[in-house]
């Protein structure tokens, strides 16, 4: 039995009065201390040799399984490997709603259909007078051969009463049916809108020689109905999507299942589209838009068998999806798909280890596979296939370098377009064509101190600088969102001069407005894109032509095909690189190789601008040169002089407290008994977290690295076990995305 509370492992109940114990998978509630709580059944034939002390079952939800039995030993896995406890892991393969005690079960709704006897007599008959309502109601009904839902029926100005006073009638049966929330409905009256860019079918041009290459092997590998993973590596515009298609098909066609991971729906809503075109009702899209009913909803269908494609976000990983086939991994690069909560799992590495366990062929697929995945496939251990050019031949956009120090020196300190990238933008206004400038740093600018005594404005709970935003006139912790009015002197020394300084979007989008007034400019970052569905509309506008420069975060620079963007710019590639974080490097390089390869996507022929302070770091000349193998070859050599993964396996362990002290204490305390274990692994630390205060919580960390994860798991769960008061302070965090 598994029960959600952090940091607990399996627990052992009693069930009374049954014939046969419940099915593993199977919910039932149990009693947790003062608590009622729901659990999950993980070994209905445990037996314990002190049965008589066990606590029993308060009711057996289902009787048959609710989470399938390998989706159980999937997330039972995930609780082990990621240091979690069962019942966490469990949690997220749970839809939302059936996490709690009271939920679960379907969501019905009440559906009219006209009586089987009467469907063809009654409309026209008319019935006693003063009944127009019913005569519509029955007129609506006779259209609809499956039935209308109630509150389809009070939408068309029918009430319920209405519809009842039929039934006792015999004119109509009511039922109560599963209610499905169809994602895609919603957008026919405007609801979410994630999907609203055009997708156009074109199913049967033929593949490029290297697309068929991947295509025949991969095909191959699926036929061999074994656990395999292969790793395709495609430069950007390659046409990987056409292979996860064609290879989509091909597995279902042989009646077996597809789970298609991607980073985040809403921001590459072209693959999820292009399934959905494809296979129509077969696919079910899960994404962070969908209210919880929505969630659950398809949760339901997919466990039913009613979906034969299933396309989400990491939490898809645990889709209830009977018969495996394919799983597909886009982007499989991409950070987002670490989960930064407890269970920490990393999407990619759990869907290799379902294909694994279901025997099903996994597809990695990236322009720039992580570190990891390329290791692997050097070992021997994934398929790698290369696409290495792209459709039509279109060449890559020409990539231009602009050091940010000369510009600096010639133009003062504050500047944020340099003169090439002015130039280039005027170029392609003059000619119509969209450009795209790209700033990984929200805000308008992102420190302001006093010209007197040089201190910044600090987050009164977290020990970084505000952000100054300037449409809402308030300064901002990008860590708590704590906000604050901006302060008329400075708060150490009551100097009345505050100046602000660091270039944000927002101060980006004003000069762009400065030097091209007439363009017409849009904004996409976190401060812009709040409410739901507003970078699908603002996406769609780009595709039509109704954006002339797009400004942004790295949201603009994922999987977007925009073919009438030619120009992009980077207003400083370097952000990430001054973290302290052994991935700067990495997401550098591919943050910028993605950027870049959005341009020239068309007809015409791209360029990309990157603004730098590092000209000459092996990350951003690799980007530009759009060269993965010679950026590879530098960073793994890197990663093992300072032994980091992949060269390691690593777990960062956050120790929080009320002061930095009493944090640092508790840490070395772990770090103690982690090294008194006789653990054969490398432990770092203890030391201040690179953020150390974060939510008026003090973070002290430390690290262990080594090649024996188990081993090092082991090591830290002893050490908390001995101190069972810091469980709910520690967070252990295995094959970590950052340190930072
Ligand atoms: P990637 O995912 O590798 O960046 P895409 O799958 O987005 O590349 O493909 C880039 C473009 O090429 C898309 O517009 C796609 O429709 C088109 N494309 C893909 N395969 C072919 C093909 N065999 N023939 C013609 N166009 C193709
Ligand atoms: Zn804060």
């Amino acid at each position: 039995m598994a029960v959600p509370v952090p940091g607990l492992g399996l627990l052992s109940y009693r069930v009374p009065d049954r014939d046969r114990p419940p099915p593993k998978g199977a919910r039932v509630t149990v009693p947790l201390g003062q608590r009622t709580v729901l659990g999950c059944v993980v070994d209905p034939q445990a037996t314990t040799p002190d049965l008589a002390t066990l606590r029993d079952v308060v009711e057996v939800l289902d009787d048959e399984p609710f989470l399938p039995a390998d989706v159980v030993d999937l997330a039972l896995w995930v609780g082990e490997y990621y240091a979690a406890g069962a019942g966490d892991a469990l949690a997220v393969a749970m839809p939302p709603s059936a996490r709690r005690a009271e939920g679960g079960g379907f969501r019905t709704v009440t559906v009219a259909t006209l009586a089987a006897s009467q469907s063809s007599a009654i409309v026209g008959d008319t019935p006693r007078a003063g009944a127009a309502k019913q005569r519509a109601a029955l007129e609506h009904l006779s259209k609809a051969s499956a039935g209308l839902s109630l509150p389809v029926l009070r939408r068309l100005g029918i009430g319920g009463d209405v519809v009842r006073r039929l039934a006792l009638r015999g004119l109509v049966t009511l039922s109560e049916q599963i209610h499905e929330r169809d994602p895609f409905a919603l957008q026919a009256d405007g609801g979410s809108g994630h999907f609203s860019l055009a997708v156009t079918a074109s199913p049967d041009r033929p593949l490029t020689t290297e697309q068929q290459a991947a295509f025949d092997l991969l095909r191959e590998l699926a036929d061999a109905r074994q656990f395999r993973t292969a790793l395709l590596h495609g430069v950007t515009g390659s046409g990987k999507t056409e292979i996860y298609l064609r290879l989509a098909r091909y597995v279902l066609e042989q009646q077996r299942r597809v789970l298609l991971l991607v980073p985040e729906i809403a921001l590459t809503p072209a693959v999820a589209g292009m399934f959905r075109l494809a296979f129509g009702e077969r696919v079910a899209i899960q994404h962070s838009g969908l209210s919880e009913g929505e969630r659950h909803d398809q949760w339901h269908r997919i466990r039913r068998g009613v979906v034969d494609v299933v396309i989400g976000t990491r939490s898809a990983v645990f889709a209830p999806v009977a018969n495996l086939g394919l799983i597909i991994v886009d982007e499989e690069h991409e950070s987002s798909y670490k989960q930064d909560e407890t269970p920490r799992y990393h999407g990619r590495d759990v869907a290799v280890m379902r294909g694994r366990m279901t025997e099903a062929l996994v597809l990695l697929g990236s322009a720039t596979p992580s570190l990891e995945s390329s290791v692997n496939a050097d070992a021997g251990r994934y398929t790698r296939l290369r696409l290495t050019r792209r459709v039509l031949d279109r060449p890559l956009a020409a990539v231009r370098i602009v050091d940010m120090r000369a510009e600096m020196a010639q133009q003062g300190a504050e500047v944020a377009l340099s003169q090439p990238l002015i130039e280039a933008i005027g170029l392609r206004r003059a000619r119509g064509e969209q450009c795209l400038v790209l700033l990984n740093r929200r805000g308008f600018a992102t420190v302001m101190f006093c010209r007197q005594c040089a201190s910044s404005i600090e987050c009164p709970h977290c020990s970084v600088t505000l952000t100054f935003h300037r449409a809402a006139r308030r300064l901002r912790c990008h860590y708590c969102n704590y906000t604050t009015s901006i302060p008329r002197r400075c708060g150490e020394c009551g100097g009345e001069f505050l100046e602000h300084s660091g270039v944000g979007t927002e101060r980006l989008e004003e000069e762009l407005r400065g030097h091209f007034p007439e363009a017409r400019i849009s904004r996409v970052d976190r401060d812009t894109v709040r409410r739901r569905g507003a970078i699908a509309r603002v996406l769609a506008a780009v595709a039509r032509g109704d954006v002339d420069i797009l400004v942004g975060t790295q949201m603009i620079a994922k999987g977007h095909d925009f073919p009438a963007v030619t120009l992009v710019g980077v207003v400083s590639a370097d952000v990430g690189l001054g973290l302290a974080d052994f991935r700067a490097a990495e997401r550098t390089f591919q943050l910028l190789t993605q950027v870049v390869g959005r341009a020239g996507r068309g007809e015409v022929s791209g360029e990309a601008i990157i603004q730098t302070l590092y000209p000459d770091h092996y990350s951003v000349r690799a980007a530009a040169a759009q060269d993965y193998a010679t950026f590879f070859g530098r960073e793994i050599e890197f990663r093992r002089a300072m032994e980091y993964p992949p060269s390691v396996g690593m777990i960062n362990v956050v120790i929080k407290g009320k002061t930095l002290e009493g944090a640092m204490a508790d840490a070395l305390d772990l770090v103690t008994r982690v090294r008194q274990s006789g653990l054969a692994a490398r432990v770092l630390g203890p030391a201040p977290a690179p953020v150390a205060k974060i939510k008026d919580e003090y973070r002290a960390q430390f690290f262990i690295k080594g090649g024996n994860r188990r081993r090092m798991r082991e090591a830290i769960m002893g050490a908390l076990e001995a101190r069972p008061d810091l469980r709910r302070k520690t967070l252990v965090d295995v094959d970590p995305n950052s340190v930072t």
